[in-house]
């Protein structure tokens, strides 16, 4: 087996090779951080967001989906507080017109003196980077990197410019007539999915008769014009996020947080990926609007990282709608509260949310899947590539082989098709040596594939055969479709 690195390389071009993930615009040489996925991508990412959709919509009693458009109200994102504070501060090299993010710098930096041994040097700069931070002191910010002589890699100078802050929102105009340099006209790509389902709240709340607590969830594309976008479909620049916000009577938020927490949780084994690839990350220093927050850690194959994130957003965001909106952002509860025998009345809900990367849950399967397996016997060096989906996810379930072209083994083939095509993704294939055809499946982690031999016209029986124990075994042509539906 690669190491991480290699395995992540691997990934990445055997994503290339078998459909699954292609640069954007390729032919132009692409476009940086953005990805197009493929005939085999396309299916897995799909398959994915179904099984979200299913798992927090109609599994649930008390979440409902939306799909709001991209284009918001411009003040929309000035509540959220998106114009003000959606930033990170970045630094340029004047010699090579470089741009930084200052604590990508810092952190190079330090990572680079414990490589060197130099532990106590760089928990220290760490440490003076925080606070510094914290505390938005970009010019305390310049002089820790001045003082401890930060260089640029590729200009090799100390020649940085004074630090400012970077907005991560892409912008666009509306309308046909305006300047670009119209402010009023200016509308922002969505850098999150969350505010649409919060200016939505009391369409949802009213018109599907939705009592606290409830959730309101979706699946949508977000955009971050992100200054560090190196690392494949972890980071894009356009990617989609499924998140879904839970409204709650306000003082319940904590166990809530906990309930969602452990309930994500969950849900990620669920698919049977083992309990070690993750672990929680509580949040020390929190968002603005957040009272409790941590991330769901998967461990990539370049370490562990953030997959998904749950926060406690008090009323914050519900709040800032109804200030600057002028509208009531407010839920009638007619429960009784013990304490004082009348009903809860009026009140801005509390939010919980769980906000996923679909692309980051892309690369969190797809690299738990991959797998290079060394086949070799005595006789013969052997080895294959292998995607072991679990059989839902899988692009596709079923690939029905005919051992040959001829003699009316196709004719068997199609019947199979015919039968299992409306309820499941089939794949035919009559080109190529079977064994070939075996592990081209294999590279696409379709869990099973069916042989139409020349016994097959006198039993009416096939050889199936399992992706991951690669065992074969004959059965009736009619037990193929149950088989196949039993694992998904
Ligand atoms: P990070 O710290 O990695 O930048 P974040 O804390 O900004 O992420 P959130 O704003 O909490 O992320 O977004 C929720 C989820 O959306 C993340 O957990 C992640 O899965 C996904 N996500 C965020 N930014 C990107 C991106 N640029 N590309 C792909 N997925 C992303």
């Amino acid at each position: 087996m690669a190491n991480d690195t290699n395995k992540f390389q691997a990934i990445i071009s055997h994503c290339k090779e078998y459909g699954f993930i292609f640069p954007s615009s390729e032919i132009y040489d692409g476009l940086q951080a953005v990805y197009d996925y493929g005939q085999m991508g396309s299916e897995l990412k799909k398959n994915i967001k179904d099984y979200w959709w299913k798992s927090m919509t109609q599994l649930q009693d008390n979440i409902v989906g939306i799909d709001a458009a991209i284009f918001m109200h411009p003040t929309t994102w000035k509540a959220s507080g998106h114009v003000d504070n959606f930033n990170d501060p970045m630094i340029d090299n004047k010699d090579s017109k470089k741009r930084y993010r200052v604590d990508h710098l810092i952190e190079g930096y330090a990572e680079m003196l414990k490589a060197e041994n130099q532990m106590q040097k760089a928990d220290g700069l760490l440490a003076s980077m925080d606070a510094l931070l914290a505390k938005d002191d970009f010019e305390g910010l310049k002089k820790l990197i001045e003082d401890n002589k930060i260089s640029c890699a590729i200009s090799g100078t100390c020649n940085w410019t004074d630090i400012r802050q970077f907005n991560l929102m892409f912008s666009t105009e509306f309308g046909s007539t305006v300047s670009s340099d119209d402010e009023d006209n200016k509308v922002y790509l969505r850098p999150e999915t969350a505010q649409g389902i919060f200016v939505n709240f009391l369409n949802v709340q009213k018109t599907g008769r939705m009592k606290i607590p409830f959730g309101i969830a979706q699946i949508g594309k977000a955009f971050r014009n992100e200054i560090v976008a190196r690392q494949f479909i972890f980071r894009m620049r356009e990617f989609e996020q499924m998140e879904m916000q839970f409204f709650i009577r306000p003082g319940t938020q904590k166990e809530w947080y906990e309930f969602w927490k452990t309930e994500r949780l969950k849900w990620h084994q669920s698919l049977g990926i083992p309990a070690e690839k993750y672990r929680y990350h509580d949040h020390v220093k929190l968002a603005h609007y957040a009272d409790a927050a941590c991330d769901i850690e998967f461990e990539f194959p370049i370490g562990f990282k953030e997959l998904e994130g749950i926060h406690s957003r008090t009323d914050f965001d519900l709040k800032q709608h109804q200030e600057y909106s002028k509208k009531k952002q407010q839920y009638f509860d007619n429960d009784t509260d013990p304490a004082t025998g009348k009903p809860f009345g009026n009140y801005i809900p509390y939010v919980i949310e769980t906000s996923i990367g679909l692309d980051r849950m892309f690369l969190a399967v797809i690299s738990q899947a991959y797998e290079e397996q060394d086949l070799s016997t005595a006789e013969k060096q052997d080895s294959r590539v292998v995607l072991k989906f679990p059989p839902k996810l899988a692009p596709i379930k079923l690939a029905v082989l005919p051992l040959t072209k001829k003699d009316g083994l196709p004719e068997i083939a199609a019947l199979i098709m015919k039968d299992c095509k409306p309820h499941f993704r089939c794949f035919y294939e009559e080109k190529d040596s079977i064994g070939k055809r075996y592990r081209r499946m294999d590279a696409l982690g379709t869990p099973f594939c069916v042989t139409v031999d020349h016994q097959s016209k006198e039993d009416n029986t096939v050889t199936i055969r399992h992706r991951d124990s690669m065992e074969q075994e004959r059965v009736p042509v009619d037990k193929i479709k149950d088989i196949v539906l039993a694992s998904l």
